[in-house]
Formats: C-alpha cells, sequence, structure tokens
C-alpha cells in the first residue's frame, strides 16, 4: 500500500489513543482512572438537548449554508460581543467541525508552503501536525527560563522573513496558564505590526479560576477587523462540556472567511444542522451551568494541588485555568512515554506525556473528572513512584504490594 510521505508523517494523537487504550481496559473489567482525558462529565445542557432535538423532530435535516446556520451564527455574533465587546458581521463568522476544523482551515487558508508558525511550548499537542500538513513549518518557542510563561524576547529571536502566523492558546493546554495581560498586549502590537497573524485558540477563555479573567485580545488592537491581523477561534466543547456536538467557529476578516467558506464548501459542505441547532440551544439558554462547571473544574483543580503537594520531589504550576495541569516528574523519569505506560501498567492510571506538548519529563493530569477520580489516581501514582508512600494499595478490590522500589 502506498501512503503520502506527508500523511506518513503526522502523528497520531496521543490524547485520542489514550482514550482507546483507556476503553480497551475498562471493556476488560480494570479499575482504569482516566486522569488524560479533557472533557468534562456533565450532562450536556437541557437547552441543548432540546433544541437539537427539535430540530431533529422536525425531520428535516438537510444541508444548510457552509459557514453556518444563519441562527447559530447569529447566536455566535452576539456571544462576541457580550464577551469581547466587539461587534462582527455574519460574513466575519464561520463554523467548523469543532474548535479543530476551525483550527486546521485557518491554517490551510493562510500558509504558502514553507512557511513558518510559530507555537508556544507547551502547546496542544494537535498545533505542529496541523502546520505540518498545510506543508507548513511549525516553530517550537520553548521560553529559556523554564517557566510555561512565553517572552516576547524569545519570540522575537524566532521570527524570520517566512513566519506568517503565531498560535496563542491561553488558557492553556497542557499548563492551565493564563498569560498575562502584558504578555497578550506585546504579541498583538507586535504581530499586527509585522503583519504576522496571531491566532487565539480561546476555547478555554472562560474557564478561569480565582476570580481572574483572560484578557481578550480584540482589546489591544486598534485596527478594524478587516484589516486586522488577529483571528480568534472558539467553541462550545470546553464551555458546556458538549464535546461531542463538534461545533467551534471562527472570527476573522471576510475575505478569509470567504476563502475558508470555500475550502470547507469542498471538504464538508456544512456542519450537521442538528448539533449547530444544540450549539445554539447552549448560547443562547441558561448560562448559570458554565459558572456551576466552571466552579466544580476549580474546586477539582484545589483537590489536584492538595494531593499532588504531599508528594515528594514534584513541582507543580498551579493552573489558572482549564482542567489540566502539568507537573514536572523529573524526580522519577525524565521520559515521560515511559513514565505514563509504567502508570497505567501498574496503577492503571491514564496520564498523557508531556513530551507530546514539547515538555519532557512532564506529565499532563486532567482533573476534569469527579474529585475521586482525581484523588484516587493521584493517590494511585504516588503509590506507584514514591518510596515514601504505603507500600500496598487498593485498585478495585484487589491489593495490590509493591515490589519494584
Ligand atoms: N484547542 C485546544 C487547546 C484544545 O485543547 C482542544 C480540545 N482538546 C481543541 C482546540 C479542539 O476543540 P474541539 O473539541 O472544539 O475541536
Amino acid at each position: 500500500m502506498s501512503v503520502s510521505e506527508l500523511a506518513r508523517s503526522i502523528i497520531e494523537s496521543p490524547t485520542l489513543r489514550l482514550n482507546e487504550e483507556a476503553r480497551l481496559l475498562r471493556e476488560r473489567g480494570e479499575p482504569v482512572i482516566h486522569l488524560g482525558i479533557g472533557e468534562p462529565k456533565n450532562k450536556t445542557p437541557i437547552a441543548a438537548i432540546l433544541s437539537s432535538a427539535a430540530k431533529l423532530s422536525q425531520g428535516d435535516v438537510k444541508y444548510c449554508p457552509t459557514d453556518g446556520t444563519p441562527s447559530l451564527k447569529k447566536a455566535i455574533i452576539r456571544y462576541t460581543e457580550e464577551h469581547y465587546d466587539k461587534v462582527v458581521a455574519p460574513e466575519n463568522v464561520i463554523v467548523s467541525a469543532g474548535a479543530k476544523q476551525c483550527l486546521f482551515n485557518l491554517l490551510y487558508c493562510i500558509l504558502n508552503p514553507q512557511d513558518e508558525v510559530i507555537i508556544l511550548a507547551p502547546y496542544w499537542v494537535s498545533y505542529p501536525e496541523m502546520v505540518k500538513m498545510c506543508y507548513g513549518v511549525p516553530v517550537v518557542v520553548t521560553p529559556e527560563d523554564g517557566s510555561f510563561h512565553p517572552r516576547m524576547a524569545d519570540i522575537e529571536r524566532a521570527v524570520s522573513s517566512n513566519t506568517k502566523a503565531i498560535i496563542v492558546n491561553s488558557p492553556n493546554n497542557p499548563s492551565g496558564i493564563v498569560y498575562s495581560e502584558e504578555f497578550i498586549a506585546q504579541i498583538i502590537d507586535f504581530c499586527e505590526r509585522k503583519k504576522i497573524y496571531v491566532i487565539m485558540d480561546d476555547i478555554y477563555h472562560k474557564l478561569v479560576f480565582d476570580g481572574r479573567r483572560a484578557p481578550a485580545a480584540y482589546q489591544f488592537t486598534t485596527k478594524d477587523l478587516e484589516d486586522s491581523r488577529v483571528l480568534v477561534v472558539n467553541g462550545i466543547a470546553k464551555l458546556y462540556g458538549m464535546t461531542g456536538f463538534r461545533i467551534g467557529w471562527s472570527v476573522a476578516p471576510r475575505k478569509l472567511v470567504e476563502t475558508m467558506t470555500n475550502v470547507q464548501a469542498q471538504t464538508t459542505s456544512c456542519g450537521s444542522p442538528v448539533m449547530q441547532a444544540g450549539a445554539e440551544g447552549a448560547l443562547l439558554g441558561l448560562q448559570s451551568m458554565v459558572e456551576g462547571l466552571r466552579l466544580q473544574i476549580q474546586n477539582n483543580r484545589d483537590v489536584a494541588m492538595r494531593e499532588l503537594s504531599s508528594f515528594n520531589g514534584i513541582k507543580t504550576y498551579k493552573p489558572d485555568g482549564t482542567f489540566y495541569c502539568l507537573p514536572d516528574f523529573r524526580a522519577y523519569s525524565s521520559n515521560s512515554v515511559e513514565l505514563a505506560r509504567f502508570l497505567l501498567k501498574k496503577a492503571l492510571v491514564v496520564t498523557v506525556p508531556g513530551r507530546d506538548f514539547g515538555m519532557e519529563g512532564h506529565l499532563r493530569l486532567s482533573f476534569a473528572g469527579t474529585v475521586k477520580d482525581v484523588t484516587e489516581g493521584i493517590a494511585r501514582i504516588k503509590w506507584a513512584l514514591d518510596p515514601t508512600s504505603p507500600n500496598d494499595i487498593y485498585i478495585g478490590d484487589k491489593k495490590l504490594i509493591r515490589d519494584w522500589l
């Protein structure tokens, strides 16, 4: 069988692979704890269920406009005005199959072969692969001071005449850090001056803790949207825990939206109108569940931090947002892939290797699940690694004895 060189070079999504491994283990009856997964356990908001059910029960599920149903676009425009204080036109909005497709389409529409895209480590696993799929070159910038916060000086050093875009994801998957207002102001000013696109992946923008807010890019540009290089991606997956609806959207200059619509028309035709009705329901329905979800995740974050603090040698940044943290496990192993495999085998806990996020020696732990999952999952990791922890542990109804330390 012949497979293209480019397609062969694209790595498997490690998070989706781990989901599958966990599912298979669970199917065999193994009491796996999944600290790898990036989705909250809430039920779909009732407004979303009713709205998509109403569309479905009409029995009229057909093709719809490629760039999204007019009523969902209207709800997105309202959302953008409410949360970003930015008035945009329907021609500035395109709905796609999740934020993932938005990002891919944006990159596909702005990159020429060999154009460079700056990616800030630690970064979401899909960015480098998406850039490669568009024949671009990912340029990873890692903060030299060992922190998770990018520095303008490092970015400026990485910019070349081939730099076409920078991807900014704050609140950040995998570190949970929210970039400072000063940094967002600097990067927007820099990109507008240099005519470099800045793709704001805002998928977690409302999942922020301790009364903080994620700074919105639009407030730092004086340019009209049509001339601006700021591109914003958002969606319902994380905000409403509606990952399976696969609805995201991009806000961009009209010309770019027009091009993205042509590309989307040739690849997807349109998103499902049933799922778009669901997204509309969520955006227009009662918003108290978003706050409820945020508070629950913040509480889980506190539990995760408390459990990790009792761990010898682990250094961890207390997340400002998202449902991830990225502790430094180098006291136990500098090979995160081997460590994650070891923890799954010995302790039946799924974690994601930091190597996949450009941070070797770290593991990404998700606290999106239940408090019990977080507490028990971290206790199992501690049992497996920390010699000062008790020698035996109950996993399900099995008593396990540690015999490797
Ligand atoms: N961006 C980031 C940073 C993410 O973590 C994810 C999902 N894990 C996405 C985009 C994709 O979101 P969606 O499910 O809407 O495609």
